[in-house]
């Protein structure tokens, strides 16, 4: 089994890269990804604890914007694999959004507190170390006892149409699938049509990317009906795009198991296949 989108505590998981690696291992998968947002602080962990017969893909999840096709423009989350974590372009674009990240979550803490809601941001930051997410402000709250759950938070709290949301500022799409490549990696358009957080992009802004080196699709996502997965399949195969599918794990952040959704070995095959920026990691090798 082949799992290609998974999240530690070096972003919005709940649990150590090696416990994902380890977990992953133990629920049967044989080639994992993990894709933490907007870091690789995980990756030398992670590749410390793969097991023997397992192989780990290192990527990460870029914080991006997207034209929507329709005249205004989207959160859009794209999957890097495989690239140099050392490249410039891409350390810029991490340390971007990091200090981003920070500000965001200290305007919807001060909101939260004028409420009475006692978050702190700086303590958030402090204790995870990680870029912070509207999961980190969730699991404080659930610390609270405001809510019985991240999920909750996002639904009572959190979600964009709510009084405390406040975007954050992301990286313009074409700007890190260019990053993405020049750093040698591979990138991945993530769950495009996720309609739950929102307006989604028109095919049309997947056709134009297409053609800048995008190389895949997140087709199978927990997020996306079965309708939308005919469509993006049909539009993959069309493009010559690569299919993926993967279970988005989040640990007790998300509801979703290890290997919910999973990617086929052609297709993983077909996506790594001229990576030049980082190894896959092979276990016991
Ligand atoms: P942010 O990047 O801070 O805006 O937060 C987005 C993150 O929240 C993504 O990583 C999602 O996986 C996560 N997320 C979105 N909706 C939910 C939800 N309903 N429950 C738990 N996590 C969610
Ligand atoms: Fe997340
Ligand atoms: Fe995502
Ligand atoms: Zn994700």
């Amino acid at each position: 089994m082949i799992d290609l989108h998974l999240h530690s505590n070096a972003s919005d998981g709940s649990d150590d890269p090696a416990d994902v690696v380890r977990l992953a291992a133990a629920a049967g998968v044989t080639t994992l990804a993990l894709t933490d947002h907007d870091t690789t602080a995980g990756w030398e962990a992670a590749a410390a604890a793969v097991p023997s017969g397992v192989r780990l893909v290192r990527g990460a999840e870029f914080s991006t914007e997207a034209p929507d096709g329709r005249g205004g423009r989207v959160p859009a989350h794209l999957l890097g694999y495989l690239f140099d974590p050392a490249h410039p372009a891409v350390l810029a674009d991490q340390e971007r959004l990091r200090g981003e990240r920070l500000r965001r979550i200290r305007v919807m803490a001060d909101r939260l507190r004028a409420d009475g809601y006692d978050v702190d941001p700086e303590g958030i930051a402090a204790r995870t170390g990680a870029p912070v997410g509207r999961p980190h402000v969730g699991q404080a709250l659930l610390d609270l006892g405001v809510v019985d759950s991240v999920g909750e938070a996002f639904r009572t709290f959190l979600g964009k149409d709510g009084p405390y949301y406040e975007p954050k500022v992301d990286t313009p799409v074409d700007e890190a699938v260019a990053t993405i490549l020049a750093a040698g990696g591979v990138p991945v358009w993530a769950h495009p049509w996720a309609r739950t957080r929102g307006e989604v992009i028109e095919e049309s802004v997947i056709v134009e990317l297409a053609g800048r080196g995008l190389a895949g699709i997140e087709v199978d996502h927990p997020d996306h009906t079965p309708a939308d997965r005919d469509r993006l399949r049909g539009l993959a195969r069309e493009l010559g795009l690569v299919v993926t599918g993967s279970s988005d794990y989040h640990g007790t952040r998300k509801e979703i198991p290890i290997a919910a959704e999973t990617t086929a070995p052609d297709e993983l095959d077909a996506l790594l296949h001229g990576a030049t920026g980082a190894e896959v990691i092979t276990g016991g090798a």
